[in-house]
This record gives C-alpha cells, sequence and structure tokens, in this order.
C-alpha cells in the first residue's frame, strides 16, 4: 500500500531536534471549509503550512502521512488499527516520536487498541483531533495538534522522551489512552479519564504528572501484535432487560466473551432467570468481563448481593476499566491465547496501565 508523504523541515538555523511522524486518518480535524460548494471536504494535508502555519516555528522535523482514504472515525475498525501499528512499526526506529490525528468519536478505543497491540513501546504515539474542523476559525484542531507534537518531541534530560505510551492529547489535557473516553460531543473538552490522572496539563507551560507517566525502559523490545479477535459483544444491563435478549447474545455463535455493563459497583438483577443465563453462559466456556456503567469508581465484585452471584458464578471483574479498554482487550486477549485459564488472568492483570488493582 502506498501512502502520501510529506516532509516539514524546521526553519530554524539549528539542528532539527528530533523528529515526529504524523499519521492523519481523517475525522472532523482534517476538514476545511470549501465555499464553492458551500460543504466541509477533507483537507489537503500538502496545505498544512498554510493552515497552521505555526508549525514551520516548531523545531524539530514532521512528516505527515495520510491513509489513502481518509475516513469519519465511526468507520474505524481492527482493520485499521492493525495498519496503523504497522506503520507505526515500519517506521518506529526512524522516527522519535508518532501523532496520530483521528476523529473523536472512537478515539478512545484506538487508543486502548492500539495500547494493547504495542508491547514495551518506548516512544510516545499520542492521538489528537478537534471538535471544529482545522478551516473554521475558532477551531480547536490548531491548538491540539501543535501542542500534540510538543508533547511527541518533548525529552528530558538524558534525551529520552518525556512519554512513551499511547496518549490522547484534547482541550490542554493529555491522558493515557486506554484510561480515556469521549465525554462530550459540543464542548471542546471532549475527553475525560475518570479514574487515572491526567499524564500532563499544557497551560502557560506544559506540567507532567510524572509519578503517572509509564516510565522509559531503554532494555525491553518493542513488540507489535497484529491480531485482534472480533468474537466479542457487549451487553448492557438496564432496568427491564428480558430474557430474550440476554440468550440472544450469549447464545451467540462462536462469541468467546463478552463485557457485561453493570450498575455502580459491579451490580445486576439478582432474578433467578438471569443468575441462570450468566452461570449456564460461563459453564460453556464465555468469558464474561464485568465493567461499570460509571465513569467513575470500580466494580468490586461481592461489595452487594447483587454482584456477589456474578463473583461466585466465575465473572471477572473489570475493576476501574473503561468499556472501551474492555472490549479492545477482550480482543487483544482471545487473539493471542486460546487456553482459557490464561485469558482470565490476563483480563484480571492490568497489561498497559489501563486497570487498577
Ligand atoms: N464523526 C467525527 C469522527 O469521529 C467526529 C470528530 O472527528 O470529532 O470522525
Amino acid at each position: 500500500m502506498t501512502y502520501s508523504k510529506i516532509r516539514i523541515n524546521p526553519i530554524s538555523p539549528e539542528p532539527a531536534n528530533g523528529s515526529v511522524l504524523v499519521i492523519y486518518t481523517g475525522g472532523t480535524l482534517g476538514m476545511i471549509y470549501e465555499r464553492k460548494e458551500n460543504q466541509l471536504v477533507p483537507f489537503d494535508f500538502q496545505q498544512i503550512i498554510e493552515r497552521v502555519p505555526e508549525i514551520s516555528r516548531l523545531d524539530f522535523e514532521i512528516t505527515f502521512l495520510s491513509l489513502p482514504e481518509p475516513i469519519d472515525s465511526s468507520n474505524m475498525n481492527p482493520e485499521i488499527w492493525i495498519e496503523l501499528a504497522e506503520i507505526i512499526e515500519t517506521n518506529y526506529h526512524e522516527f522519535d516520536s508518532f501523532v496520530i490525528l483521528h476523529g473523536t468519536d472512537t478515539m478512545a478505543y484506538t487508543a486502548s487498541a492500539l495500547s494493547y497491540l504495542f508491547e514495551n513501546l518506548n516512544k510516545p504515539v499520542i492521538l489528537t483531533g478537534a471538535q471544529l474542523p482545522i478551516g473554521v476559525a475558532r477551531s480547536d484542531a490548531r491548538e491540539n495538534v501543535i501542542t500534540a507534537l510538543e508533547l511527541a518531541a518533548a525529552k528530558n534530560g538524558l534525551g529520552h522522551p518525556m512519554i512513551s505510551e499511547v496518549c490522547i492529547y484534547f482541550n490542554s489535557q493529555l491522558l493515557r489512552g486506554n484510561r480515556s473516553k469521549k465525554k462530550e460531543s459540543s464542548d471542546f473538552n471532549a475527553f475525560h479519564s475518570e479514574n487515572y490522572p491526567p499524564l500532563a496539563t499544557a497551560g502557560v507551560r506544559i506540567e507532567y504528572n510524572l509519578p503517572y507517566v509509564k516510565p522509559f525502559d531503554a532494555d525491553s523490545e518493542f513488540i507489535v501484535h497484529k491480531t485482534l479477535n472480533t468474537q466479542v459483544a457487549f451487553l448492557k444491563m438496564f432496568p427491564g432487560i428480558t430474557p430474550r435478549v440476554v440468550e440472544a447474545v450469549f447464545g451467540i455463535n462462536d462469541l468467546k466473551g463478552v463485557v457485561l455493563e453493570t450498575y455502580g459497583s459491579g451490580n445486576a438483577t439478582t432474578d433467578i432467570w438471569f443468575l441462570s443465563a450468566i452461570s449456564k453462559a460461563i459453564e460453556r466456556g464465555l468469558i464474561i468481563f464485568n465493567v461499570s456503567q460509571c465513569d467513575g469508581g470500580r466494580v468490586t465484585q461481592g461489595q452487594y448481593q447483587t454482584s456477589k452471584f456474578l463473583e461466585q458464578a466465575g465473572v471477572i471483574s473489570g475493576s476501574d476499566i473503561t468499556a472501551e479498554a474492555a472490549i479492545t482487550k477482550l480482543m487483544y486477549v482471545f487473539a493471542k491465547e486460546t487456553d482459557k485459564t490464561k485469558c482470565i488472568e490476563m483480563l484480571g492483570t492490568p497489561l498497559r496501565g489501563e486497570m487498577s488493582i
């Protein structure tokens, strides 16, 4: 597959202070308003300097690469996640860091999926996007892109990257990717991470929250995983849910795992039919991962009678994981492991800082 690439050389006479590969996947950010047609059209990255002239003042080298067909992120899928992982693998040694321009709708899923696909990542991979297209006067795109680039290029006194994990940068906050969630469809502060503090905050200066940042580890070998298993589903509890709905989901042919979205600290109805559906599904080999519908707090199975039976039946607690990180974790774990006991062990263990134990 061929991609169109453009390189922007810093105008500073000093040698470039690092290199960033920017991968454009689509989304609102990359749209401009076309007067003639009176519509938003995808932005041609050849014109990036025209739209974001500040880029040429950054003292590092930037290369832009666009997916052959930029997409609205609602069309994102595991094949494209693997394509993105392969692009980063191919370019891992050539560039110091990576910025992915992505639609906001599924950005938290992509960030979570990539976090699992990259084992021992030691360079920044920062996703960003915008609520308003880059061609609109009040757009948040410029600030998001410029600061994401600065964060990607930032190094400490030892010359190591300040950040060496998959993150989302949006509206002044750098968040761990697999802890993030889109919470707003209209305000500029589109993302939050309820159960893990921001890794950095960009004000007049960029303040890093170092105790929460994954440490750089020069000795670990970077491994890119290239398979995901989509034999997974969500089942969201609601008062009034019927046996037909639950049985329809649990009865899906070849299904390996379900993210059960429960109430509060991991609770669900104790109606006999539901207890029996859960027990039978687990006996048949289905793995059920308990994730709370609340953004903040965590699943504590056994705290209430309404979650004790889940624990006893063998449902796995997702602790404080997000639904986005949970479904992508199932995809990753089932692709990597066929042994059920090992899958259960991996699901209950933080693999990339996506959950607290
Ligand atoms: N629908 C768009 C997308 O996710 C929204 C955005 O970019 O903010 O691609």
